[in-house]
């Protein structure tokens, strides 16, 4: 064997088990005790082996509002393996008029040298014309196994709604999962012009502008839309009950529907806004009241969500303070490297979610979801050997000088938090120990993703 962790607690979505894990040409070869002797050793003592992190929800390099992320592939990566996160799904968006494979390929250009974990796309549908429908299977062949629509001004949903619908019904056809942005934009819209009138600009105002409410009436139109065109839907970053309640019921009538939530709206609320650089912690939708927080732990630990993903996306402060009008804010912040670990400490320390759930939450479930399963996302004879080896006594006060990304601030500086990976392997290669990253850019590859079949 190239490889043997010994005497580590593995980790996986149904078990706990003291053993040694074998690693040959990449891949977990061998799991018992007293495996025989290798190339390299490494002793995981006192350590948990977790699968590592599968966040299907980033935009590692990416353009918004006029302004382009600071993160690239390589610093993006590199802070998600040094934070336990070995898969990335980005979301590969289109320029006006270009095809599916077309951003495909422009995102495979700005990842393939620089990556240093492996990554899938899924493609963005910002014009629903029946020439991009046409185009859908083909993509799902070539292992692009998910959608995303916005139902927000950016893809003028409300104006084309009949034709993004038939968008979720093709996917439902070709094996794909549509993932959906729900924010109501006609109520989005009506309040920012409403507050701009009034005088009422930044980010104070910003949480008022995106009500619970708007999300919670497109959470219900999207599910209605999914119901009749007969297609599975995932929505992405959920923040509040609104959101949930649709969720929840639609599931208990055995609607194929699945419900991301995102680490800010667990850790942080909107208080947070009134805060000098307030700006730092602004994402769509807004952090909502301290009450919801627990709404989303809930919903987590009760399967009413099944996913925890980033929505990473890198920018500084002064692009975050660049925007006047709520509706000008620049949403989005870096947050890969801190995902496993925040969640372990304020999930499972604390005793809101179980070991097994935790991993379930992080990689299980989100491989199974995109096509990635059981290559990425367990532990097993036959995976890719994507394992994070987790030391839970360690206590780390969350910096920005000791972060990866490239933003300059941190979300969570001055947390306190017990538990962090120590070493993170990707296809059997260590590519980051005790914060060292060791992985080379251009070293992950593209996966090409299985159809999606519901779990
Ligand atoms: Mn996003």
């Amino acid at each position: 064997m190239d490889i043997v962790i010994r005497h580590g607690t593995v980790v996986t979505a149904g078990d706990i088990s003291q053993t040694d894990v074998g690693i040959e040409g990449g891949v977990v070869t061998h799991i018992g005790r007293g495996l025989g002797p290798s190339a390299r050793e490494i002793d995981a003592s006192g350590k948990y082996l977790f699968p590592g992190g599968v966040d299907v929800h980033t935009h590692v390099d990416f353009e918004l509002l006029g302004n382009r992320s600071v993160d690239d592939f390589y610093s993006g990566t590199a802070a998600a393996a040094c934070g336990g996160v070995t898969t990335i799904v980005d979301y590969a968006l289109p320029a006006p008029g270009q095809s599916i494979q077309g951003s495909i390929e422009a995102w495979q250009q700005k990842a393939k040298d620089k990556t240093i974990i492996d990554y899938g796309l899924h493609p963005v549908i910002l014009e629903p014309t029946q020439k991009i429908i046409d185009e859908m299977a083909e993509a799902v062949a070539d292992g692009h196994s998910s959608f995303k629509l916005f139902m927000i001004g950016m893809a003028r949903f409300d104006e084309l709604a009949a034709h993004y619908m038939k968008v979720i019904a093709q996917a439902g056809r070709v094996g794909a999962l549509t993932n959906i942005h729900a924010e109501d934009q006609c109520l989005i819209s009506y309040l920012a012009e409403q507050f701009a009138a009034a005088g009422k600009f930044g980010v104070r105002h910003f949480a008022d502008s995106r009500p619970r409410l708007s999300e919670g009436l497109a959470v219900q139109r999207a599910i209605a839309m999914a119901r009749y065109a007969e297609a599975p839907i995932y929505l992405v970053h959920l923040s509040c009950e609104e959101a949930l309640a649709p969720v929840r019921e639609a599931r208990a009538h055995g609607q194929i529907v699945y419900g991301e939530t995102r680490p800010i709206y667990l850790h942080l609320s909107r208080e947070r806004f009134e805060e000098p650089d307030g700006e730092r912690y602004l994402g769509w939708p807004p952090l909502r009241e301290a009450s919801q927080m627990q709404v989303m732990w809930d919903g987590l630990r009760c399967d009413n969500l099944q996913t925890v993903a980033t929505d990473h996306c890198g920018w500084s402060l002064t692009q975050k303070k660049s925007g006047k009008k709520v509706e000008d804010l620049l949403p989005g912040m870096s947050n890969l490297e801190t995902m496993l670990p925040m969640l372990y400490s304020e999930g499972v320390s604390k005793g809101r979610l179980s070991l097994n759930r935790f991993v379930e939450v992080i990689s299980t479930n989100p491989a199974k979801l995109f096509g990635l399963y059981p290559q990425k996302g367990t532990i097993a004879v036959g995976s890719d050997a994507d394992i994070v080896i987790f030391d839970p006594k360690k206590a780390v006060t969350i910096r920005h000088r000791d972060m990866h990304s490239r933003s300059d601030y941190e979300l969570y500086e001055g947390f306190d938090v017990t538990g962090w990976p120590t070493m993170t392997l990707s296809r059997g290669e260590v590519i980051v120990e005790n914060g060292k990253v060791l992985g080379s850019s251009g070293r992950g590859k593209l996966i090409r993703r299985k159809r999606f079949s519901p779990m």
